[in-house]
């Protein structure tokens, strides 16, 4: 690094050492060595405020990190982004550096990973920090400088270099990426300082909202209900003539819910309630029915069970818990102990309107610190998809979580991470 009196300059520095950051780091000291600098003669920094980089790598997917996700990188696209121009903007990023570019990279250091039957990728040691530490070797092996306690404030473009402060020093630099990340988990160090920064660069940015988080209810769950899971429902939710839905399986938590179909709607449903005000969720039991089937399947139960109760029928159902049962029974208004001899038409409707329809309340809030990531970031309009190079100032790079996409759950953040740092670091000239 070279000492410019009061300045230390680097040739490459990049703010934030999340896996995006790291990324950029390495792909860009892999590219200098191709064009020949020898490490000493080019010098790539990253300046992360925590104590260590990878904060977020080391409490991934509950401490075992689902690293990325299996299958070839347009099924990626489709299963882990789910708007076109998200997948549009991170295709190149993808296909530059993919998941097995991935994997190849930290296998390289000893780490074994294993694929689930889901598709998901973890460590085949189940430790999330075993994947820190195959970056950490692999930044070491690249040279990169990591200076760590170093928060950036801002950033300023002056004739021809870019000039960085942290609290107590002054950096420059030819090129300056930008990786820090989205506002979720503020604890960890994302509190939106690079939005800023990119602001001060001419830069848009969609507010930033949760996403992958859970959904607190106005009034809380009953004791009987938290901790129960509810397989492979679809949760609804309405907002002022709105309705947005995902089908999958569902916890009931002490607040409200969570599980993933809750964790991938949460962000549409910040997206509404933003807008419209009042949320309504709703969970339906027989998404896989119409009106018409499922009262039809009553009706032909009825005609042969006529002296079974209905909530024996409702607690033999899979995708019904037994907590609900008599919860449904009172939505409905058929008495606990009816048969499916005594119940009439006007009841048998109610009884399918609830089973599609259980109202389970309005939503309070959308906890943005507890979302595994943050809706929202730089407008993608405004980044080449093809460098990661901001359209606003030459040199100046834009990676990761900062940017304004959101991938689903099953290891789709950190690829995307990855693969959009690689290619910031990878596009540098
Ligand atoms: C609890 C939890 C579990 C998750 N599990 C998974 C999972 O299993 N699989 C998956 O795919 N995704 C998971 N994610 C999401 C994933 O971790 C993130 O999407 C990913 O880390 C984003 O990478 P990034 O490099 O863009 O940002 P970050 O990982 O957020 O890194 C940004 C870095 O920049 C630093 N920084 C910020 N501001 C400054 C500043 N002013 N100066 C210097 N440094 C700064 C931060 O300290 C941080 O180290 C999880 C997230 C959380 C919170």
């Amino acid at each position: 690094m070279r000492n410019f009196s009061d300045r230390i300059h680097s040739d490459v520095l990049i703010i934030g050492g999340g896996p995006s950051g790291i990324c950029a780091a390495i792909a860009a000291r892999k590219k200098a060595r191709l064009r020949g600098f020898a490490d000493r003669d080019f010098q790539v920094t990253i300046l992360e405020r925590n104590q260590r980089p990878g904060v977020k790598i080391g409490i991934s997917g509950g401490g075992k990190c689902n690293i990325t996700h299996d299958g070839a990188v347009d099924e990626l696209l489709w299963k882990g982004f789910i708007y076109k121009p998200e997948q549009r903007f991170l295709r190149h990023a993808l296909y530059a550096f993919s998941n097995k570019d991935l994997l190849e990279l930290i296998e390289r250091q000893g780490l074994r990973t294993v694929v689930r039957y889901d598709g998901r990728v973890f460590p085949g040691s189940g430790c999330a920090d075993d994947v820190l530490k195959a970056f950490e070797k692999e930044l070491l092996n690249s040279s990169i400088q990591v200076l760590t306690g170093e928060r950036v404030k801002r950033a300023e473009n002056r004739d021809g270099f870019f000039a960085v402060m942290t609290e107590t020093k002054e950096f420059s630099a030819d090129v300056l990426v930008v990786a820090t990340g989205g506002v979720s988990y503020p604890q960890t160090g994302t509190r939106g300082d690079g939005l800023n920064i990119a602001r001060s660069f001419g830069h848009r940015v969609e507010k930033p909202l949760p996403a992958l988080a859970p959904i607190y209810l106005d009034r809380v769950p009953s004791q009987m209900l938290v901790g129960v899971s509810l397989r492979n429902v679809t949760l609804k939710v309405t907002c002022d003539g709105n309705c947005v839905s995902r089908t999958g399986d569902l916890l009931v938590t002490h607040k409200g819910i969570s599980g993933p179909a809750c964790l991938s709607l949460s962000r549409d449903v910040a997206g509404i309630q933003e807008k419209d005000g009042e949320c309504r969720v709703m969970i339906d039991f027989f998404s896989n029915y119409s009106a018409e089937a499922l009262e039809k399947k009553m009706q032909d139960h009825a005609f042969a069970n006529g002296r079974q109760l209905i909530r024996r029928f409702l607690q033999q159902q899979d995708s019904i818990p037994s907590a609900f049962v008599p919860l449904i029974m009172r939505q409905s208004g058929i008495d606990q102990e009816k048969k499916w001899g005594n119940l009439n038409k006007k009841a048998r409707r109610s009884l399918e309107h609830t089973l599609h329809n259980f109202d389970f309340g309005l939503v309070k809030t959308i906890p943005l610190e507890a979302g595994e990531v943050s809706a929202g970031g730089i407008v993608l309009k405004e980044v080449n998809p093809k460098t990661m190079e901001s359209k606003k100032c030459r040199n100046l790079f834009l990676c990761g979580e900062l940017l304004d996409y959101t991938g689903e759950i099953g290891g789709f953040n950190l690829q995307a991470a990855f693969s959009t740092g690689w290619l910031a670091g990878w596009s540098i000239h």
